[in-house]
């Protein structure tokens, strides 16, 4: 072993000094993003190898340029972050040359509010009105635009909601929406309708009480997803107190978060939550991704830290006109989330809520995707594309074809290259309709 001493996980050195880039913000090399460096101990005199939160270069020019008097410390603090997240259009304006559409917004008022952590921010390319990332945070006064078939709440969620704040579709299962508050918003956001409007200290505690009840009473529920806005925003003494609630309910077996907060904000990840949320196991967690550009070394180590307190990580990601409807940038995405520990759970189709046409793909390019990936990379890093059926359905998987049929008893596949494979015998009695090719 090199190190002689490694302190406690809990410990967070301060990061002051300057910060050694580990990784570009868009490359696909990840390295190990816990960086152990010596720090003098001033009572012994002795030398501690102590992790340290990243920051990649881009992400350091950023601050260097546009914060230069906030420490590394001071920005690695995620309250600072959210403190100091850019909320109006106009705030955009120094960091981002703004074209007539993004300003479009200020005038003509969007739906949902504008929050990008600094952070976050410093992913944008500036230069780039169609980069992914810009496209996914930066409004567009096509966001002003209501087209057919699109309502404020497409999921029926309201419809499904025993009591307010809880969402109760599948029999075993329970949406727990227990804030509206997000450190940066989504421009697609399925929830835009209810997301945005509070200022981060979560919903009543009333109604948080109101729900818990009604799990405590639904001896179905075993499994609750605890999801927003983004639950990792709220204070660790609140989802603690949370989490320790819905842990003394006996049928509940299996707890989930839902949550943005590694791509967006991965300083929140710190040693006290992640101790924290291990108390809880079997505690998973869902995360947000949208774009390669978001694995930075700083959301590495969000995921490094999260991983490592045993919580199985999956991904989801919503499939966006121009900003990850190509095959390479799905393919760089899911192999680079492997690299994390972070398994690709679910592809959306983006859900029609007001204003999203401009974000909205066929369902064929969705399909081309994921035969494009099927057999083409490893399976781990193939999700389910799903559409959240309007009205309440649930999720339907969207599979390219491969049955072609059934010949002499035979199934006949087809495999990733399109080339037909018979399955001996397999076919059973073929359903009428394809009693032959
Ligand atoms: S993080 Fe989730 S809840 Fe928050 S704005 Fe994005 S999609 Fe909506």
């Amino acid at each position: 072993m090199k190190s002689e001493i490694v302190l406690p996980e809990e410990f967070e050195p301060p990061s002051s000094g300057p910060a050694v880039p580990r990784l570009e913000a868009v490359g696909h090399n990840l390295a190990p993003a816990v960086h152990l460096r010596r720090v003098p101990d001033a009572s012994s005199k002795r030398l501690f190898h102590v992790p340290r939160f990243p920051e990649n270069p881009r992400t350091r020019a950023f601050r260097l340029r546009f914060f230069p008097d906030v420490a590394p410390q001071e920005w690695n603090d995620w309250r600072w972050q959210i403190q100091h997240r850019y909320r109006d259009i106009e705030d955009l304006e120094p960091v981002v040359d703004l074209i007539k559409e993004e300003r479009a917004t200020q005038i003509r008022g969007a739906q949902l509010p504008l929050a990008i952590t600094p952070y976050y921010a410093s992913l944008l390319d500036p230069h780039d009105p169609s980069q992914g990332i810009r496209r996914s945070v930066v409004p567009l006064r096509a966001e002003c635009v209501r087209s057919p078939g699109e309502a404020e709440d497409p999921l029926g969620e309201e419809s499904d909601s025993p009591v307010k704040g809880l969402v109760h579709r599948y029999p075993d299962r329970v949406l727990f929406l227990v804030t509206d508050f997000c450190s940066t918003y989504c421009r697609y956001c399925t929830r835009s309708r209810m997301v945005g409007h509070r200022d981060g200290s979560g919903l009543p505690q009333s109604q948080w009480e109101e729900a818990i009840r009604y799990i405590e009473k639904t001896k179905t529920v075993r499994d609750v997803l605890i999801s927003g806005g983004d639950p990792l925003t709220l204070p660790d003494e609140k989802i603690a107190w949370l989490l320790k609630r819905l842990r003394r309910i006996r049928h509940v077996e299996f707890l989930r978060i839902g949550t943005k907060v590694p791509a967006v904000l991965p300083q929140r990840v710190t040693p006290e939550l992640v101790r924290m949320l291990k108390r809880f196991h079997p505690l998973w967690m869902s995360i947000h991704f949208t774009h390669p550009a978001e694995l930075t070394s700083e959301t590495a180590c969000a995921c490094e830290r999260l991983a490592n307190a045993g919580i199985p990580l999956g991904s989801q990601t919503v499939l966006l006109k121009g900003i990850n409807d190509r095959v390479e940038t799905m393919k760089a995405l899911f192999q680079g989330l492997l690299r994390l520990r972070v398994r690709p759970y679910y592809l959306y189709q983006c859900d029609p809520i007001l204003g999203s046409s401009h974000f909205r793909t066929p369902v064929e390019k969705g399909l081309e995707i994921i035969a494009g990936l099927r057999g083409h990379t490893t399976g781990y890093a193939v999700p389910t594309y799903v559409i959240d059926a309007p009205g309440g359905g649930g999720k339907i998987p969207l599979l390219p074809e491969t049955v072609v049929g059934w010949e002499n008893g035979d199934l006949v596949l087809k495999n990733y290259q399109s080339r037909l494979f018979r399955y001996p015998g397999g076919a059973g009695d073929p359903p009428a309709e394809h009693a032959s090719l």
